[in-house]
């Protein structure tokens, strides 16, 4: 047969449609901001198909996607999601945190789900552009940020359940409240349900996996808990949609922090995750004048460590961190019938909580001028 070449995923072939009904930008406060709902004046898009490839990607105004009820979406949830923010700068530039990692993690999550493969350069080149547009107007506050969420879903019409022939790729930009919790995090320990399993897709940022959690994070809250810890066999994985670290004294006396790997492929490799293991181990784990030094720990461990390390007085401060939630001190585990309590020494806050968070906070609003800050 003859031999075709798809065609790749080219930002240089970006076409422009401006709104001609431009949007009121919500003033600090407005309500509108916590529904999370309100976004800029344009969005990206680009459709790929299984005989031609990508076609050229469009940047248009905002607005409903039209899909045909067969859509593959709509029925096998072929969706994945990146979640990344855009931050104004104290010195009132305009940057990404890391956007690399979170493009090639989209292509990790997209071929796990059958949809189609990209250079993550050119949906970072894509997601450029649209800030270029949209960031002067929509984010003129030093200090504060916007969300984005570029997205891929199966948009064929075809009830057969098949590997999409055609996907749909967008790129928009909402406000979104800061979120955490003013008396620190109190986690839900799951012992009945699970977020994902070996040889699953809980490594993969797809819709899939967010769905099935809702129903547990509803009862976490009706019983007054913030998010779910999820484990599985009892080991610690994630929390909510967050990575999870908790800071001990290990039995020999050593001052850890430690987090779950990601060999497993269960949880989401976070970038605020592998942010923290380098910035912690670069600062750290020589320790700081006065300090202990702090050893960094990418292993297994379960809720019974977590217990025992309580008990014995050993626990130190915990934390989730996630590019939501941000870098948000726990408070509170319940496991099995009981609220353990994770010490927050300095009120809202555990020390070291506090300094990862400042670091990070410094580079992502231009403090510290640093790579993973990008300046658009
Ligand atoms: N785990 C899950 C399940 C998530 O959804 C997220 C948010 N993307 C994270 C961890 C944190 O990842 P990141 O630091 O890249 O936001």
């Amino acid at each position: 047969g003859v031999k075709t070449t798809l065609r790749p995923l080219d930002a240089s072939r970006l076409r422009f449609t401006r709104t001609t009904t431009p949007m009121t930008v919500p003033q600090p406060g407005d309500p509108i901001i916590a529904t999370a709902s309100q976004c800029t004046d344009h969005m990206i898009t680009a459709v790929w198909r299984s005989t031609t490839g990508w076609g050229d990607p469009e940047l248009r105004p905002y607005g409903n996607l039209s899909l045909a009820p067969t859509a593959s979406v709509l029925h096998y949830a072929t969706e994945c999601f990146e979640g990344m923010k855009m931050y104004r700068g104290f010195d009132r530039k305009l940057r990404l945190f890391r956007p690399d990692s979170n493009c090639k993690r989209m292509l990790v999550s997209s071929t796990r789900i059958a949809l189609p493969g990209f250079d993550p350069k050119e949906l970072e080149k894509l997601i450029i552009a649209m800030i270029a547009v949209d960031g002067p107007k929509w984010l003129p506050k030093a200090g504060t940020f916007l969300y984005l969420r570029p997205t891929m879903i199966g948009s064929a019409g075809a009830l057969g359940v098949a590997t999409p022939k055609e996907a749909t790729l967008f790129v928009i930009a909402t406000f979104m409240p800061p979120l955490g919790a003013p008396q620190g995090l109190k986690l839900l320990a799951s012992t009945d349900g699970v977020r994902a399993w070996p040889g699953g897709f809980g490594f993969a940022k797809v819709g899939a996996n967010y769905g099935p959690s809702l129903m547990a994070n509803g009862e976490a809250r009706a019983r007054g808990y913030d998010q779910v810890l999820w484990l599985l066999n009892g080991q610690i994985t994630e929390a909510g949609a967050s990575n999870f670290f908790v800071m001990w004294k290990s039995k020999e006396g050593k001052t850890q922090l430690v987090t779950a790997p990601l060999g497993d492929k269960i949880i989401l490799d976070g970038v605020t995750r592998r942010s923290i293991l380098q910035l912690t181990r670069e600062r750290l784990s020589h320790g700081r004048t006065g300090q202990d030094p702090v050893e960094i720990v990418e292993r297994q461990f379960t809720m019974e460590d977590i217990v025992q390390a309580v008990n014995e007085g050993r626990i130190l401060e915990a934390f989730a961190a996630g590019t939501a939630y941000f870098v948000c001190p726990v408070s509170v585990i319940h496991y099995k019938n009981q609220d353990l309590q994770i010490p927050m020494s300095q009120g809202d806050s555990g020390p070291y909580t506090a300094l990862v968070k400042s670091w990070l906070v410094d580079i992502m609003y231009g403090r510290e001028q640093h790579e993973w800050g990008v300046v658009v």
